[in-house]
């Protein structure tokens, strides 16, 4: 594991309920999570996304598929362009979130895979995975993981 993948997951938090990996280090102008590299600030995201899945091709976006501009979950984000940007804000205006049918990773919102949380959904699928991964990633470091205890 590189330097700044061991920077970026020290600096993270998950968030079970809904399998997002929050940046809690220090935020971008943007809103963004900024993250040192190379001697300037990139968004965490980004960085993110480029140790996963390899290069952002140029004039191309990461987006998050959560609407979570602090989710750093690699699942969760996925390439596009400025354009689909303008289009998501537009459409969430109108419809927001609670209009979605499916969760980020495509389970269907339900009535039995849907737990209301905090006035928002959560995928039953996803909570149950993120559960599992979390514990056997617990079993894995032999020990809890620094968490925020405050969010
Ligand atoms: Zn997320
Ligand atoms: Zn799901």
């Amino acid at each position: 594991m590189s330097d700044v993948a061991e920077r970026i997951r020290e600096l993270s938090t998950t968030i079970p309920e809904t399998s997002c990996i929050w940046w809690i280090g220090s935020n971008h102008s943007t809103g963004y999570g900024g993250v040192w590299l190379n001697g300037k600030v990139r968004g965490a995201h980004r960085v993110v996304y480029e140790l996963e899945h390899g290069p952002i091709p140029d004039g191309f976006v990461v987006r998050h598929k959560c609407d979570n501009r602090k989710c750093i979950n690699p699942d969760h984000l996925e390439l596009g362009t400025h354009r689909d940007n303008a289009n998501d804000c537009i459409n969430r205006g109108r419809h927001h979130l609670a209009s979605r049918t499916h969760c980020p990773s495509g389970h269907e919102f339900n009535e039995e895979n849907t737990i209301p949380y905090k006035g928002a959904r959560v995928c039953r699928t996803c909570k149950q995975e993120a559960n599992r991964r979390s514990y056997i990633k617990k079993l894995k470091l032999g020990k809890m993981r620094r968490k925020s205890s405050r969010s």
